[in-house]
C-alpha cells in the first residue's frame, strides 16, 4: 500500500477519513499482526487489501498487480482466488440453516468446483470433523468462526486476511486458531495478515504494525522489540 487513502462520506456533509495516507508492505510468507485501537482503521485497511472496497486514493499492489487497474471480472477472480477473507463479525456471511459443510462448498461452487472431499478435509483441519453435518445454528460461536477460517481457505488463498479472528472466543479456541494460522504459514506458505486486540496472539507473529489515526505508526514493533520491552509498552502504544 502507498499513500492509501480513504474517505468514507457519512452524508452529504460529514466526511471520515479513515487512512490518511497509509503506506505498509507486507512481505511474501509473512505472518503480520495489525494493532490499533478502535476507530484507526484496521478493519478499513483490511478490507482495501481483500478488494471488498476501493480506497479513495493512493495505490495497492498485490502480487505486481495494481488492484485499482484491475477490471470488475478479475475483481471478483481476486477475491474468489487470490485471497481469504475472515470478517471481524463472521455471522452475516455464514449461512446458518445449511450444515457445516454446506458452507464450506460454497466458495467452491462460486469458483465452479464441487468439491466435498475438500469440505470435509478443511473442516477435520480445523478440528470439526465430528461436526460436519450440524447446521451452522448448532454450533458455538467458536466452532462458527472456524468454519469461518475453512471457508476462507476453501478456495486455497495465497493471501489470508483475518480481522479479529479471536475477538469472540476463549483462549482455549484462541489457541487452536493461531496455531491453524502458524501451520498455513509455516507449511502451506500462505501469507497471512491478521488484524487482533489479543496481545498474546502478536507474540507468535512474524512482525506487528501498529496503525495510529489511519497511518502506520512510525514504530514498526518487531518481535524483538517487544520481547525486550514487554507486553505493557506494546499495550500502550496500541
Ligand atoms: P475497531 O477496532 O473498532 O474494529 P477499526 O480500526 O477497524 O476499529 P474502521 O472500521 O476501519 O476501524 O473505521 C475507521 C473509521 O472509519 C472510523 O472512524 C469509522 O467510524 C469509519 N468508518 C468505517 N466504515 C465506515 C463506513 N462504511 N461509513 C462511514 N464511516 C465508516
Ligand atoms: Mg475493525
Amino acid at each position: 500500500c502507498k499513500n492509501l487513502v480513504k474517505i468514507y462520506k457519512v452524508d452529504n456533509e460529514l466526511e471520515v477519513m479513515a487512512l490518511q495516507g497509509l503506506d505498509l508492505t507486507v512481505e511474501k510468507g509473512e505472518l503480520m499482526g495489525i494493532i490499533g485501537s478502535s476507530g484507526s482503521g484496521k478493519s478499513t485497511l483490511l478490507n482495501m487489501l481483500g478488494g471488498l472496497d476501493r480506497p479513495s486514493a493512493g495505490n495497492l499492489i498485490v502480487d505486481g498487480q495494481s488492484l485499482l487497474n484491475m477490471s470488475d471480472k478479475e475483481l471478483v477472480q481476486y477475491k474468489l482466488q487470490t485471497v481469504g477473507f475472515i470478517w471481524q463479525n463472521n455471522a452475516r456471511n455464514l449461512i446458518p440453516y445449511l450444515t457445516a459443510r454446506q458452507n464450506v462448498e460454497l466458495p467452491m461452487l462460486l469458483n465452479g468446483k464441487r468439491k466435498k472431499a475438500r469440505a470435509i478435509e478443511l473442516l477435520e483441519m480445523v478440528g470439526l470433523g465430528h461436526r460436519l453435518n450440524n447446521r451452522l445454528s448448532e454450533l458455538s460461536g467458536g466452532e462458527q468462526q472456524r468454519v469461518a477460517i475453512a471457508i476462507a481457505l476453501a478456495n486455497q488463498p495465497k493471501l489470508l486476511l483475518a480481522d479479529e479472528p479471536t475477538g469472540n472466543v476463549d483462549t482455549k479456541t484462541a489457541d487452536i486458531i493461531l496455531d491453524l494460522f502458524r501451520y498455513l504459514n509455516n507449511e502451506l506458505g500462505v501469507t497471512i495478515v491478521i488484524v487482533t486486540h489479543d496481545m498474546k496472539l502478536t507474540k507468535k507473529m512474524d512482525r506487528v504494525v501498529a496503525i495510529r489515526d489511519g497511518k502506520t505508526s512510525s514504530e514498526i514493533l518487531r518481535r524483538k522489540f517487544f520481547d525486550e520491552q514487554g507486553r505493557e509498552l506494546l499495550m500502550d502504544e496500541d
